[in-house]
């Protein structure tokens, strides 16, 4: 998606070897014009897989997701980070080592919002190396609902975490593929027209 790469080389700042920050749209201000666009896009990729539910990941997965949710006219739901009060009985669980913060959490989902009559799309801000959303994954699988694919802002190609899901038969669509950060300089991976499958 041009108009997001773009943004991401000329706000990104890229932090050691492998974090990009983009604040500026992304990951503390929000650009909901863009994010706008980005949910369409997402449409476009997975608009036809007759999708019920979009499910993400909080914070940074939320704001991409409630624009493919208001385009495919599907609820949200976020996996939350935090400990609940609801019973375990009650919730899917899934435990997800966390990328930039170096330390594992728990992810949960309240069982009534995600079931069995459900087809699936996961939205996440960033893919590394798919650890985050390979908890995502085990959510949809213990709800017994279909996944219809995998939505993702930006990828690091680099880290692989997305061909090896692509390499599972995972329809993961991201709509930038960074293939290198070396020296602080963004490439990107070359990829077609109608999507990265
Ligand atoms: P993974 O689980 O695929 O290794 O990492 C993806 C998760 O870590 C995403 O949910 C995202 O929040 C965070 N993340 C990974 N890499 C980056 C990065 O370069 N920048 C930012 N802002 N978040 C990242």
């Amino acid at each position: 998606m041009e108009k997001l790469k773009q943004a991401i080389l000329e706000q990104g700042i890229v932090v050691g070897e492998d974090v990009l920050k983009v604040d500026s749209f992304l990951n503390h201000q929000i650009d909901p014009q863009l994010m706008s666009e980005i949910g369409q896009e997402f449409v476009r990729l997975f608009g036809d897989r007759g999708i019920t539910k979009v499910v993400t990941i909080e914070v940074s997965g939320i704001a991409p997701a409630i624009f493919a949710g208001f385009f495919l006219s599907v609820p949200v739901v976020f996996a939350k980070k935090s400990q609940s009060l609801t019973l375990d009985n009650d919730v899917y669980t899934s435990h997800v080592m966390s990328f930039t913060k170096r330390k594992e959490y728990r992810i949960t989902v309240e069982k009534k919002y995600i079931t069995d009559q459900d087809t699936v799309l996961l939205i996440d801000d960033f893919l590394a190396v798919g650890r985050a959303l390979n908890g995502l994954i085990d959510i949809v699988r213990q709800a017994g609902a279909k996944l219809a694919g995998c939505g993702i802002v930006i990828e690091k190609g680099f880290l692989r975490g997305g061909d090896l899901l692509r390499e599972q038969g995972v329809c993961v669509q991201s709509l930038a593929i960074i293939e290198s950060m070396a020296d602080r300089k963004i490439i990107f991976r070359e990829t077609p027209e109608g999507g990265n499958e």
